[in-house]
């Protein structure tokens, strides 16, 4: 009647959509959720800490996890390697735990492809001028890195009809109910059968 496993759900978007304040805001309501961490190659930035908000690698490390096959997925993205550690979903979804991944689309997609049963959610921006706004207000990037960033946004864009569900963080508070909304029918879709 119900199924045990945990739900693999897997937000994305572009970079500077505010997927991490949805995630944060998302956590402190829904604790029942298990974040995977990923590991990257890029540098750590002021505030972010080790197993918390990465696990930071070096390039040759980084390839290493690859060979071994640890990685769910796995993602180039503005110079720098991003993947989510393969273990850690799997049991987590085995024991009945539902695990949250944040990570950018080509490694969305590679998910997708991987983890059929998985939710995919897609985070849209109000509108490409505000999702540059944000990402200049942030301040962590050189002018380079943005256009950068903002031409692998538009290119993200393009992708969204792959996913099961859109939301337009135009209100955090907003985004973050629907998102709930959207675990909570999951649950009832799945319970059904
Ligand atoms: P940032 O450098 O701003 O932390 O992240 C850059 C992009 O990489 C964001 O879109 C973020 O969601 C994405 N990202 C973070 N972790 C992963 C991951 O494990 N795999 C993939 N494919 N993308 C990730």
């Amino acid at each position: 009647m119900f199924d045990e496993k945990g739900i693999l759900f897997v937000l994305s978007g572009p970079s500077g959509v505010g997927k991490g304040t949805v995630r944060q805001r998302l956590f402190e309501k829904e604790t029942h959720l298990k974040y995977s961490v990923s590991a990257t190659t890029r540098k750590k930035r002021p505030g972010e800490t080790e197993g918390v908000d990465y696990f930071y690698k070096t390039k040759d490390a980084f390839k290493k996890m690859i060979e071994q096959d640890e990685l769910l997925e796995y993602a180039e993205y503005v110079n720098n390697y991003y993947g989510t550690p393969k273990e850690y979903v799997e049991e987590q979804i085995e024991k009945g735990k539902d695990v949250f991944l944040e990570i950018e689309v080509q490694g969305a997609m590679q998910v997708k492809r991987n983890f059929p049963e998985g939710v995919f959610i897609f985070l849209f921006p109000p509108s490409l001028e505000e999702l540059k706004n944000r990402i200049v207000r942030r301040g962590t990037e050189s002018n380079d890195l943005v256009i950068n960033r903002l031409k692998e946004a538009k290119k993200e864009i393009d992708m969204m009809s792959e996913y099961d569900y859109v939301v337009v963080n135009d209100d955090v508070d907003k985004a973050v109910e629907k998102v709930k909304a959207i675990i909570v029918s999951e649950h009832c879709k799945r319970d059904r059968i």
